[in-house]
């Protein structure tokens, strides 16, 4: 029992029912993972009561040395993680550090280019619907029709065409690694700045397992909690003097106020963790896991975007089936499974119903989940998929409860915070 049970009984249920949720479901969902006890306890400190505006040695308020250590460990073993010059840690978000990239590097009513929404990009990117859309001349690349790569032709026409002055690589659906030197040099030629928004796999560069973007781009941004396994946050990292300034000044004053200093916390014991042998087998198993999920749901009738993955992510193509994204992935959380549906290149269905669904292997491969499982999960997955194939939208729901008693297997047999 917990003080927050007797303070606010409804509000330590609801946490009670997350927990629950997440120790008997299987995690999917290619942006989430499981972090430790170590990461939580850092996130919820006291840092939760402190203002820090500014940085390390540079602050507006007082008592902040013990906030100077704790960033001051983030910058440094971000720094390290990455082998990059400088790292920001503060934006809150995803979002707020792509923000602060256009802020310091763009100005409103620019040319930026970035992969399309429906090709796997981000809205952070130039989507119609998010600031970067509607503050800027956003210009959308996309895949090719056959191969569902990256377009580097119609790239590199577009920016010749339009002379962005930032081009974006990244995204949050696209399951194949990204030719950052074609990039670079398709940047070069246009004038542009080069930035890479590494938020879904940043644990494979971080590990190795992914060529990394330093090198190729001027400016690199990533989410913490996605591969990364640590709080849900923000970071922009460079190696060039000058951006660096820009970008911290974007960031504070800029665009956000006081850092959220146990956030930064939690963000340096990630990190930290991330530096550790283990973090190198994790993430050469959540690749593995990725290619046996894929494999798995090709081989059950899917068809898979690009015919595969060189990440944690796949694109799972359900038009072969007849069955809808949005019918998949509720069908699946009634079977204890979760994902996301999610556009596949050209859908022909509106976001709001989609052909696809995206799955992930970071969550899963955290509580030990090995290749063996995730051909089970695979099969499980596949069996629902065939109850909606074979009875439209309902499904069927003795499939769904047998589904769902495996899945309450398997996560026994691979607890989290027990
Ligand atoms: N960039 C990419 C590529 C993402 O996939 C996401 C989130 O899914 C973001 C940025 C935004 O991150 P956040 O949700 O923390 O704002």
């Amino acid at each position: 029992t917990s003080d927050l049970a007797a303070v606010d009984p409804a509000i330590a249920a609801a946490i009670g029912h997350e927990l629950k949720r997440e120790q008997t479901q299987i995690e999917l969902i290619a942006s989430e993972n499981i972090v430790s006890r170590a990461v939580l306890e850092a996130q919820g400190s006291v840092f939760t009561n402190k203002y820090a505006e500014g940085y390390p040695g540079k602050r507006y308020y007082q008592g902040c040395a013990p906030s100077d250590e704790v960033e001051t460990l983030a910058i440094d073993r971000a720094k390290q993680l990455f082998g990059c010059g400088y790292a920001n840690v503060q934006p809150h978000s995803g979002a707020q550090a792509n923000g602060a990239v256009m802020l310091a590097l763009v100005k409103p009513g620019e040319t930026i280019m970035g992969m399309s929404l429906d090709a796997g990009g981000h809205l952070t990117h130039g989507a119609r619907a998010a600031m970067s859309g509607k503050w800027f001349d956003a210009v959308q690349y996309g895949v090719t029709s056959d191969t569902h790569l990256i377009d580097y032709d119609q790239v590199e026409a577009l920016a010749r065409e339009r002379q962005p002055k930032l081009i974006i690589a990244g995204g949050s659906a696209y399951p194949r690694q990204i030719d950052f030197a074609r990039f670079r040099a398709i940047a070069d030629a246009v004038g542009a700045y080069f930035m890479v928004d590494m938020a879904h796999f940043a644990g494979i560069v971080a590990a190795g397992l992914h060529p990394t973007p330093f090198g190729h781009a001027h400016v690199v941004t990533t989410t913490t909690h996605k591969t990364l396994r640590g709080p849900r946050g923000g970071m922009v990292m460079t190696d060039d003097e000058g951006i660096a300034k820009k970008i911290n000044s974007a960031v504070f004053p800029g665009l956000q106020g006081g850092p959220l200093m146990h956030v930064v916390a939690a963000k340096a014991v990630a990190f930290g963790e991330a530096l550790q042998p283990g973090y190198k087998s994790y993430i050469a198993a959540v690749v593995e896991n990725a290619k046996v999920l894929a494999a798995t749901l090709k081989e059950r009738g899917s068809n898979i975007v690009s015919g595969g993955t060189d990440t944690h992510l796949a694109l799972v193509d359900l038009t072969p089936l007849g069955v809808t994204g949005r019918d998949a992935d509720e069908a699946l959380e009634r079977a204890g499974i979760t994902c996301n549906k999610n556009g596949i290149p050209n859908d022909p269905l509106p976001p709001v119903k989609t052909s696809g669904i995206r799955v992930g292997t970071p969550a899963g491969t955290t509580r030990g989940f090995g290749t063996a499982e995730f051909r089970e999960i695979g099969n499980m997955v596949a069996d629902v998929l065939d109850g909606l194939a074979k009875n439209g939208e309902a499904g069927d729901a003795q499939v769904e409860a047998n589904v769902r008693e495996r899945v309450a297997a398997l996560c026994a047999r691979f607890p989290i915070y027990q």
